[in-house]
């Protein structure tokens, strides 16, 4: 359409052609050229053309001790099998002084970790004016030197930069050491096909900047497994990849097609057998990554969000590290949940940790 949308006007029953850069408001021609007014027969405005985004919870949302403060929501990148720029419109974010008074509010009710989410939180703020990116917003967080500690959810790979690596560094663990950066796969031409704006390569180089900045970060990825004209040859690409970068632990999903993307309409469609084989592969890796994170932080101090309360009869409580690992720890002075607890981390039980208290403490960093 972008490329000869005259052709494509000529064609019968054609009524308006729209080209790449204006896809996403597709919904919102369609509802035009129909001479309908989408606000009043749906009582709201299409999603595509939605520019705001509803203010933060004020109860929290997410895990009990850990609430997820939306800060972006809605996705301009049409990633090929992905129905979430049509469902969730375009990028839209929380300004930030409504991100910095939820996060004290979270911190009024003790909560002590809270995870910034949003549909693509690397393009946070690209849309606001005055106009600023995720890496401001979290040097304000930090400044403020709030008594909580803060995680980020998935950052596309080239959105996670030296920058925001530099401030995880240099936080004394306010901001998590642990990211989550998505693969989905590390072939050339299938990445190239799911409209992926990266290179196998690039994405390697990005995963290596953060493990030598931070030596014991937490590293996880997303794999999309089975994605049409996966190859045996592009799934060992993917694979080889995999095993030589130093990730931690691994989300596998097998491709599923979703009708309303471009990939549901793709040819080659990989055979459910074999997709089933390939993520049991991976994930075999992604355990084994995962169980020789754990055993390379035994020996280390930590500080453990407690997530549950001693159980009565063992006494052991169960939390979180700020390098995304469940610790258990054995305590019978039944430690609170929500409470920062410094711990050694004295040995692992497979991919659990576990942790002797070294002292509670009263605020992050
Ligand atoms: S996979 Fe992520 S980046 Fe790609 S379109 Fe979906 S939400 Fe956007």
């Amino acid at each position: 359409a972008s490329m000869e949308p005259e052709v494509l006007a000529g064609l019968p029953g054609v009524v308006q052609v729209i080209g790449n850069d204006r896809k996403a408001e597709t919904a919102a021609a369609v509802i035009q050229a129909l001479g309908l007014d989408a606000a009043d027969r749906f009582g709201k405005t299409p999603i595509t053309t939605e520019k705001r985004v509803g203010p933060p919870k004020a109860s929290p949302v997410g895990h009990r001790t850990r609430p997820f403060l939306k800060i972006q929501d809605g996705c301009d990148s049409f990633c090929t099998y992905c129905i979430v720029p049509y469902a969730r419109g375009r990028s839209r974010s929380i300004p930030p002084e409504d991100v910095l008074a939820a996060l004290s509010a979270y911190e009024a009710s003790g909560f002590r970790e809270v995870v910034l989410t949003g549909i693509h939180i690397g393009r946070y703020g690209l849309d606001l004016s005055p106009r600023l990116d995720l890496h401001a917003l979290l040097s304000m967080i930090l400044d403020r030197r709030l008594s909580l500690r803060i995680r980020l959810s998935s950052i596309e790979p080239t959105e996670m930069t030296e920058a925001i690596v530099e401030l995880m560094a240099q936080s004394g663990g306010s901001l998590c050491p642990h990211v989550h950066i998505p693969l989905q796969s590390a072939d050339e031409g299938i990445l190239r096909a799911m409209h992926r704006p990266y290179g196998p390569e690039r994405f390697a180089d990005v995963v290596q900047m953060v493990r030598n900045r931070i030596p014991d970060a937490a590293i996880g990825s997303d794999v999309l497994v089975g994605f049409p004209g996966e190859t045996a040859e592009a799934f060992a690409n993917t694979r080889s990849l995999i095993e030589r970068l130093p990730l931690t632990y691994l989300h596998v999903f097998p491709f599923s097609p979703r009708p309303g993307t471009a990939a549901f309409h793709l040819p080659n469609r990989v055979e459910a057998d074999i997709i089933k084989s390939r993520c049991n592969v991976l994930r075999t890796i992604g355990r084994r990554k995962k169980t020789a994170f754990a055993a390379s932080l035994i020996g280390t101090q930590t500080t453990v969000l407690i997530e549950s309360k001693a159980d009565p009869q063992t006494g052991w409580s169960r939390g979180l590290s700020p390098h995304y690992q469940q610790v258990a720890i054995e305590d019978r002075s039944d430690l609170p949940e929500h409470r920062l607890v410094d711990v050694r981390l004295v040995a692992a039980d497979g991919e659990r940790l576990v942790g002797r208290p070294i002292r509670e403490r009263t605020a992050a960093g």
